[in-house]
């Protein structure tokens, strides 16, 4: 006899809300997590105020925005369940938002509305919330119940979904809980690595550049071979030990240690052609020209590497000229490393896809369901990490109803 018919584990942003939704379809579950405060990542997400969706989430081809071994695997959930009905949801529970920047949708209170929405919504479902609540083990008995012990007992059910996250920000309660359960039911997990991460630089190669901390404009920034190319126009951050900013965590998630990235700090002007017509018309100083092009800092930044332009631009020779655009146009570095997992937004890897069923997120294990962060499925900087976690949730929710036959 079971206690429960669904074992979610992780109160998350997919937990959460798959508690909520099976619970209203009428399964008993119990949501389980170990940390002592509630939904910690929604609650410091979009700084603050969650970035909950993005409106421009294409729904007939999301995967557009995820990356994973197999990109196509999220789209069956996500079309199923779309950033226009989270919003309807938002909607109908009185949260006040606005759409900052390329669709995505930002709280205008703090983001624990989001928290408490998620909360009722598990109350509408009489889900019993166990938290803090450690999980020791999960075993299953020859009659496929799953048994999960914890700091507070054991419970069973036939159904347990894996909705713990990945591996970034351990300080606020990430853990590879996923993985080795995963590991323990013979799944495969494609290697985790940090994404949506700030980009470090090695000590000396990155001294002329370490002064610029602080310095923010948009760029072009891509990486990869022509076939894997990937490019975004978002602003850049320089920071004391590397590249920051949007720009340069989008990138993150697709690049590959070892691999150059390439910056276009002027990507709405032809510099070649600029520098040129000012050396016709100009006698200021070569840096002051770029300076009227891209931030002085970094004009001076660029100009102060090659001698030869130190002078006015009229005096500049031609190709001093050229390779100070080529350089401001096409800068290539190539990054030693990232920030990690203590500053990384997402984890990108996890629970291979190839053992998950993209309708229900079932794994081959039956009743084993894997949700949110914790599979290999990675979406953009914008709100789309968590429109997956919600698109899974509600897609496994409704599977576990769909095979649950309601006790009489
Ligand atoms: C600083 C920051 C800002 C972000 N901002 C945004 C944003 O604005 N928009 C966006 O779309 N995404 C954002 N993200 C990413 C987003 O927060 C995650 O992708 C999303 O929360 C994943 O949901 P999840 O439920 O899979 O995992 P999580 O929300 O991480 O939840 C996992 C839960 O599992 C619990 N858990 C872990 N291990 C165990 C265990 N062993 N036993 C029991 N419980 C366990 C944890 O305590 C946690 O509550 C941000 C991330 C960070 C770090």
């Amino acid at each position: 006899m079971s206690d429960f018919d669904a074992i979610v584990i992780g109160a998350g942003a997919a937990g959460l809300f798959c508690a909520g939704q099976a619970g209203q379809l009428g399964l008993r579950v119990l949501l389980v997590d170990h940390s002592e405060r509630i939904a910690e990542k929604i609650r410091i997400s979009g700084g603050g105020r969650a970035n909950f969706t993005n409106r421009d989430l294409d729904v007939r081809a999301p995967q557009r925005h995820f990356i994973g071994d197999n990109p196509n695997f999220c789209r069956s959930a996500l079309s199923r369940y779309t950033p226009a009905q989270f919003i309807a949801l938002v909607e109908r529970h009185g949260i006040a938002y606005h759409e900052k920047h390329k669709g995505q949708l930002f709280c205008d209170g703090p983001s624990q509305q989001i928290i408490d929405m998620l909360l009722a919504e598990c109350a509408a479902g009489s889900v019993t919330h166990w938290q803090p609540c450690r999980v020791d083990a999960i075993s299953r008995t020859a009659d496929s119940t799953f048994h999960v012990d914890t700091s507070r007992g054991t419970a069973r059910a036939p159904r347990v979904v894996i909705a713990t996250g990945g591996l970034s920000i351990p300080q606020i309660g990430a853990s590879d809980f996923g993985y080795r359960v995963a590991a323990q039911f013979g799944l495969r997990v494609v290697a985790p690595r940090p994404a949506l991460v700030p980009l470090t630089f090695g000590g000396d190669a990155w001294a002329p550049y370490a002064g610029l901390a602080g310095l923010a404009l948009p760029v072009r920034i891509q990486t990869g071979e022509k076939k894997t190319r990937m490019a975004f126009l978002e602003d850049l951050l320089f920071t004391h030990r590397g590249l920051s900013g949007p720009a340069v965590l989008q990138i993150s998630s697709y690049w590959r240690a070892g691999a150059p990235i390439t910056i276009d700090f002027a990507p709405d002007t032809e510099i070649h052609d600029a520098l040129v017509s000012a050396k016709q018309r100009s006698r200021k100083l070569t840096a002051n020209e770029l300076a009227t092009l891209v931030p002085s800092r970094l004009a001076d930044a660029w100009v102060g590497q090659l001698p030869s332009l130190q002078r006015p631009i009229n005096e500049a020779p031609d190709r001093a000229l050229a390779e100070l655009a080529e350089r401001v146009a096409r800068w290539q570095i190539t990054p030693s490393g990232s920030e990690g997992y203590k500053k990384a937004e997402v984890t990108a890897g996890g629970v291979d896809t190839r053992d998950l069923s993209s309708q229900t997120l079932e794994s081959t294990q039956r009743g084993l369901y894997f949700i949110g962060e914790v599979v290999d499925v990675t979406g953009w900087l914008g709100g789309y990490n968590f429109q997956w976690a919600w698109a899974s949730a509600h897609a496994c929710a409704q599977a576990m109803a769909a095979g649950h036959t309601p006790a009489l």
